[in-house]
């Protein structure tokens, strides 16, 4: 969505609020999901821009959902990733490095919201998702997911120095 925030920064309008889907496929900035997550659409997105003496912020959430595997068992997961953005909006041409991540650029009044919001979202969104956090994962050797109870792979056990010794001599019994 391109916001014309012209009233505002007339101080028309001290505030606008927004409340749109994102389209997903737009061709300018598509939201493409990494490797092994897939995006459910609608991407609903939520915000205001607000001038105060001149100052312009904007801020909004977006929630998007998606499904994906547990980084560690593989399990089948979904959920609901919750992005919130506040930003300071500057004039294009006010600022040396427009680049700067601090600010977003209004160009003739308009602000082309989708732009940033995509770019944040595959920025933010989390590299390893798992089913739970206390997740046990797979056994690297015989790959039985281990949420179901530990597998029959010997266990390197850190042994105690001194009952090493005392083992030892059973041993030698
Ligand atoms: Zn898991
Ligand atoms: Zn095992």
């Amino acid at each position: 969505m391109v916001l014309d925030l012209t009233s505002l920064v007339s101080g028309k309008v001290n505030s606008l609020d927004f409340e749109y889907d994102l389209d997903t496929d737009s061709e300018e900035s598509p939201l493409i999901p990494p490797d092994d997550v897939s995006f459910a659409p609608p991407v609903h997105v939520k915000g205001t821009v607000v001038n105060t003496a001149g100052y312009i912020t904007l801020s909004f959430t977006a929630e998007l959902k998606y499904s994906t595997h547990c980084a560690r068992c593989l399990k089948d997961i979904s959920g609901k990733f919750i992005l919130t953005f506040n930003r300071t909006v500057a004039n294009s041409g006010t600022l040396q490095d427009e680049d700067n991540d601090a600010y977003v650029i209004m160009k003739n009044g308009k602000l082309d919201i989708d732009r940033e919001l995509v770019e944040e979202l595959l920025l933010e969104f989390p590299s390893k998702l798992l089913c739970e956090e206390e997740c046990a994962g797979l056994c690297p050797k015989c790959g039985k997911n281990l949420n179901f109870g530990p597998c029959d792979c010997p266990k390197k056990k850190e042994i105690d120095p001194r009952l090493a010794i005392l083992q030892k001599l059973l041993e030698n019994d």
